[in-house]
C-alpha cells in the first residue's frame, strides 16, 4: 500500500533527517513528515547554520578592523554591506535546504508537508499547517518523533517587534544601536558576538552569578573578560522586574541586583535567550497517551522508547542538552535499535559544547566543580595559548587548554578549551575519552607543529608530571 510506511519520521531537523537516512540505508520503507516547506528544522532555517554563518561574517569585519594591522594588512577605506551579509546567509540556509531533499530524494524517503498528528499508535494525520484540515492518513509500524523545541519567553510577555527571539535576531532588517540580551547562555553570547562587532552596543543581563553556568567555571570567568574587552556589558545576579515596550521608544528591562540595588537597560530590541521548550503542539499525544515529564519534554527510556513501545522520540523534544549533534546521534541509535541492531548507547557525558565566539569555547566531559562534589581526587593541567607558536603567528592568543584528569588512574574526565579552532580541538579531546585515555596516552602522540592541537599534549604533560615543555 502507498501510504504505508516502515519507519515515520516526524520533524526533518538534525535528529529527524539523519534518522530519515539511516532508515532507509537499513531497507526501511521510509517517510518524512515536516510542518514547513523548508527542511533542516532549527538548526539549519533558525539555529546552527544562519548564527554561524553570521558569526563568520562579522568575525572577518571584526578581525580586518582590529586585528589585520598588526599583520601589516591596511584598509583605506572597511564597511561592511548588512543586507549583503544576511543574504550570503540566506543563500548558504537555501542550499543546504535543497541538499536535505536531494539526500530524501536520493534515500528514496517519501517526503509529506503538513503538520502530523497521532490518531492511533499506528496511524498519523497530516494535517495543512494554516488550517489544520486534514489532508491524508498514512500508516507505520515505527514512528520517531523529532519536533523539536521553540524559545522560551518569559511570563506576561510575547514575542513582537522589539521583545525578540534568536529567530527574529538572525532576521533583522537593521544592526540595532543598543541590543539587551536577557540569558548569558550559548545563543546570548553568539548573538551579542555577532552585533556587537557590527557595532551594536551589547548588555548582556544574566540572572545567575556568571555566564555560562553550565560550562567550566575557568571558561565562564576567561570568556566572560574577553568579552568585556570587547565592549559587551556583562551583569550578573539580578532578577528582571519589568520589561516595558512602548510605541516609537527603545525598550526598557527593569532588574534588581542581589544587593538589592535597581537598575533600568534601554534598547532598540531586548532578545530573550532564556532557554528553549519542546514542540510538541498539535502532535495529538494526548490521543494515544503519550506521556511527558513536567516540563513537556517525552519521556523515554534508554532505547529513547516512548511508553508506546513502537513510538521512538529524539532531539531537543526530550530535553538533555539541546544541541543538533546530540539529535543525530539519538536519530541513529532509534533507528538502529527498532531494527534489532544493538547499537552502542550515547554517552551523554561525552556529548561536546560549543560556543563560536571568538575564540571559541569547547568543552567535554566533568566540569571541575562537578568532579568536586563527586569527591574524586583528581589532577588539573592548564595550558595558555599565548605560550603556543601557532597562536602567535595567528595572533589569536587568548584562551587556554584544562585538562582535568584522575589522580590514581590518571584518566582524563574533562577538558574544556577557550581559543580559536577550538571547536574543531575538542573532538581530539572526546576521541581520547571515548578510548578512556590517560594524560599519559596524550603525551605519547605526536601532535603536529605549529598548532593550537600542541595545548593538548602540554596539558596532559602538566597532568601526567606536572611539568611541561614550553611554559
Ligand atoms: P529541530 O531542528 O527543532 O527540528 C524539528 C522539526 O520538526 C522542525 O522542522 C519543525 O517544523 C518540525 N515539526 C514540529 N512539529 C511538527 C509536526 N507536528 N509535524 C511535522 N513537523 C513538525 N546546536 C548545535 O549542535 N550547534 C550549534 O551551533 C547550534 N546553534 C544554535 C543556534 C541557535 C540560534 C539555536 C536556536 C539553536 C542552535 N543549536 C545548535 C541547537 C540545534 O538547532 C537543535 O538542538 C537542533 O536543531 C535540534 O534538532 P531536532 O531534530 O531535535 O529538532
Amino acid at each position: 500500500m502507498n501510504n504505508v510506511y516502515d519507519l515515520v519520521v516526524i520533524g526533518s531537523g538534525p535528529g529527524g533527517y539523519v534518522s530519515a537516512i539511516r532508515a532507509s540505508q537499513l531497507g526501511l520503507r521510509t517517510a518524512i513528515v515536516e510542518k514547513y516547506q523548508k527542511l533542516g528544522g532549527t538548526c539549519l532555517n533558525v539555529g546552527c547554520i544562519p548564527s554561524k554563518s553570521l558569526l563568520d561574517s562579522s568575525k572577518y569585519f571584526s578581525l580586518a578592523k582590529n586585528h589585520y594591522s598588526s599583520h601589516g594588512i591596511f584598509f583605506e577605506k572597511l564597511f561592511f554591506d548588512f543586507k549583503k551579509m544576511m543574504n550570503r546567509k540566506n543563500e548558504i540556509v537555501k542550499n543546504i535546504n535543497s541538499g536535505i531533499k536531494f539526500l530524501m530524494k536520493k534515500n528514496k524517503i517519501v517526503l509529506y508537508q503538513g503538520i502530523a498528528s497521532f490518531k492511533t499508535k499506528n496511524t498519523l494525520s497530516i494535517k495543512e499547517i494554516k488550517s489544520l484540515k486534514e489532508k491524508q492518513e498514512i500508516k507505520f509500524k515505527y514512528c520517531i518523533i523529532s519536533t523539536g523545541s521553540k524559545p522560551s519567553c518569559l511570563p506576561h510577555l510575547n514575542f513582537g517587534n522589539k521583545i525578540i527571539s534568536s529567530t527574529e535576531a538572525l532576521s533583522l532588517n537593521e544592526i540595532p544601536n543598543k541590543l539587551i540580551i536577557i540569558g548569558g547562555g550559548i545563543i546570548g553570547l553568539e548573538l551579542g558576538s555577532i552585533f556587537n562587532r557590527l557595532g551594536s552596543q551589547i548588555t548582556i543581563i544574566e540572572v545567575m552569578d556568571k555566564i555560562i553556568s553550565n560550562m567550566d567555571d575557568s571558561l565562564s570567568q576567561e570568556i566572560r573578560k574577553i568579552l568585556e574587552k570587547s565592549s559587551i556589558q556583562i551583569e550578573t545576579s539580578l532578577s528582571i522586574i519589568n520589561i516595558i515596550e512602548e510605541k516609537n521608544k527603545e525598550i526598557s528591562v527593569f532588574v534588581k541586583y542581589k544587593n538589592g540595588e535597581e537598575m533600568k537597560f534601554s534598547g532598540d530590541y531586548c532578545l530573550l535567550s532564556i532557554g528553549r521548550i519542546p514542540y510538541t503542539k498539535n502532535l495529538g499525544l494526548e490521543n494515544i497517551g503519550i506521556k511527558k515529564d513536567k516540563k513537556g519534554f517525552i519521556l523515554v527510556n534508554d532505547s529513547l522508547q516512548s511508553n508506546i513501545k513502537n513510538i521512538y522520540a529524539i532531539g531537543d523534544v526530550i530535553g538533555g542538552k539541546m544541541l543538533a549533534h546530540k539529535a543525530e546521534e539519538e536519530g541513529l541509535y532509534a533507528v538502529e535499535h527498532m531494527i534489532g541492531q544493538k547499537p552502542n548507547k550515547l554517552n551523554y557525558d561525552l556529548v561536546p559544547s560549543v560556543i563560536y565566539t571568538y575564540p571559541e569555547v569547547a568543552s567535554v566531559g566533568r566540569t571541575e566543580n562537578e568532579i568536586k562534589k563527586e569527591k574524586m581526587e583528581y589532577n588539573v593541567g592548564t595550558f595558555p595559548m599565548k605560550v603556543l607558536g601557532r597562536a602567535r603567528t595567528s595572533g589569536c592568543t587568548d584562551g587556554f587548554l584544562k585538562m582535568i584528569t584522575h589522580k590514581k588512574t590518571d584518566e582524563i574526565l574533562g577538558v574544556h578549551i577557550i581559543g580559536d579552532h577550538a571547536a574543531d580541538m575538542i573532538m581530539e579531546a572526546s576521541v581520547a575519552m571515548e578510548f578512556r585515555s590517560s594524560s599519559e596516552d596524550i603525551y605519547r602522540i605526536c601532535h603536529p607543529h605549529p598548532t593550537f592541537s600542541e595545548s593538548f599534549k602540554e596539558a596532559a604533560l602538566l597532568n601526567f608530571e606536572n611539568r611541561s615543555i614550553h611554559m
